[in-house]
């Protein structure tokens, strides 16, 4: 039986990476910082939270990393907790730096001395991108972040590169675009606007407001990517790889996938900060736009070339945006939360 370790198992990736390698018949670990009130809804949700074996994981502790790597030796380590909200880095840049950059070297320097056969896969992100120097983007395309995050996440993956090219470990860095699922955080823009739409769905008067609706992603579904991330360590030689949807929506066109399959007719009216749009039936206010939501530097166009992990991995994305949409929308919309 395999073996594996996950940081961050109790995020939305961390669910579906336990699902998917328990449904493959692995041994499942993973790492949970220490709060008040541990946090597992995620993995109760995928009905895996009493088939993995939770350790007390922080990644600003290095003796902590150290201990949980001699204790669990695993086949497979796959770091995916950070810091993960890029409008949160400008506000905790310092913090971000260490747990999404620092803590990376911590773990693969913990492995080289410790484990050095165990196979690594670094979460690295889209948002290395930021101001695009191509379009669209793969992995070659020159990296320009634009947050704190950003930057963060480009030292965990030159991190990842170079321990794989000085030492031979078989260490590989997932460069992910946006992907999101009923599970995903709700301060992410997709979550946000199908938790506030469904609540206005049912009843709530509460327009959903938003910053800049121009923005453009390239946005998957998260069952997708994590089977993208073991495709990579079953690779006979560690490498880096793209997993995106090749398709970019703007956030005004989420807005209206969800609303759409919510029974709520839009009608857009003004520009920028006074943009607006009306439920045409009532003529009630469903979106305002709000500088308060605007960052401090953007991120304008995501848009992956995932050719690589099509021809190496044989990996394509299976859910488009709008049905994308339609998944996250239908859930808040019979979940609790949006009658709450
Ligand atoms: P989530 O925010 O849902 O999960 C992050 C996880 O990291 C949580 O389990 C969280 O624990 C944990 N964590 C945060 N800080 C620490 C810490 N100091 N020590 C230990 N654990 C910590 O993120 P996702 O699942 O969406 O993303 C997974 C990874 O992929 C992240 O590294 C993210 O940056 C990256 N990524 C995500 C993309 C996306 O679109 N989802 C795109 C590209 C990259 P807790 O539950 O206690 O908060
Ligand atoms: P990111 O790509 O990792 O930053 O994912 P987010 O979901 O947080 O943001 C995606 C895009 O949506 C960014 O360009 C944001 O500026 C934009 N956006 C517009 N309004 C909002 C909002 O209210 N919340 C968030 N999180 N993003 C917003």
């Amino acid at each position: 039986m395999k073996k594996a370790f996950i940081t961050g198992i109790t995020g939305q990736d961390g669910a579906y990476l336990s699902k998917l390698l328990l449904d493959k018949g692995y041994e499942v670990h993973g790492g949970v910082r220490r709060i008040s009130q541990p946090e597992t809804t995620r993995l109760e949700a995928l009905g895996v939270h009493q088939d993995v074996h939770l350790h007390e994981f922080d990644l600003a502790e290095m003796n902590n990393i150290f201990r949980v790597i001699r204790n669990n030796k695993v086949d497979e380590f796959y770091n995916l907790a950070a810091q993960s909200f890029v409008g949160a880095s400008w506000e905790l840049p310092i913090y971000t730096a260490d747990v999404d950059g620092m803590a990376v070297v911590r773990i693969l320097d913990t492995l080289r001395t410790m484990a050095p056969d165990t196979r690594f896969y670094q979460a690295s992100t889209s948002e290395m991108y930021g101001l695009v120097q191509e379009v669209p983007q793969s992995e070659t395309t020159r990296l320009y972040p634009r947050s704190p995050y950003g930057v963060a996440k480009v030292y965990g993956h030159y991190i990842t590169m170079n321990y794989r090219e000085s030492f031979g470990m078989h260490a590989s860095s997932g460069i992910l675009f946006n992907h999101e699922s009923p599970l995903r955080g709700k301060e992410f823009v997709t979550r946000k606007i199908t938790l506030a739409l469904a609540r206005i769905a049912h009843g709530s008067t509460d327009p959903l407001v938003l910053g800049n609706l121009d923005a453009k992603r390239d946005w998957g579904f998260a069952g997708d990517y994590v089977e993208g991330m073991w495709r990579m360590l079953q690779q006979d030689k560690a490498d880096d790889y793209v997993l995106a949807t090749g398709v970019t929506t703007t956030i005004r066109d989420f807005v209206i996938f969800a609303a759409e399959f919510l029974g709520l007719d839009l009608e857009w009216v003004g520009s920028g900060v006074n943009e607006r749009a009306v439920d045409k039936k009532t003529g009630k206010t469903i979106v305002e736009v709000s500088e308060k939501f605007n960052r401090p530097a953007e991120v304008d166009l995501l848009i992956g070339n995932p050719k690589k992990a099509k021809d190496s991995l044989g990996w394509s994305a299976t859910v488009q945006v709008k049905a994308l949409a339609e998944m996250m929308a239908k859930s808040d919309y019979d979940g609790a939360g949006a009658r709450g």
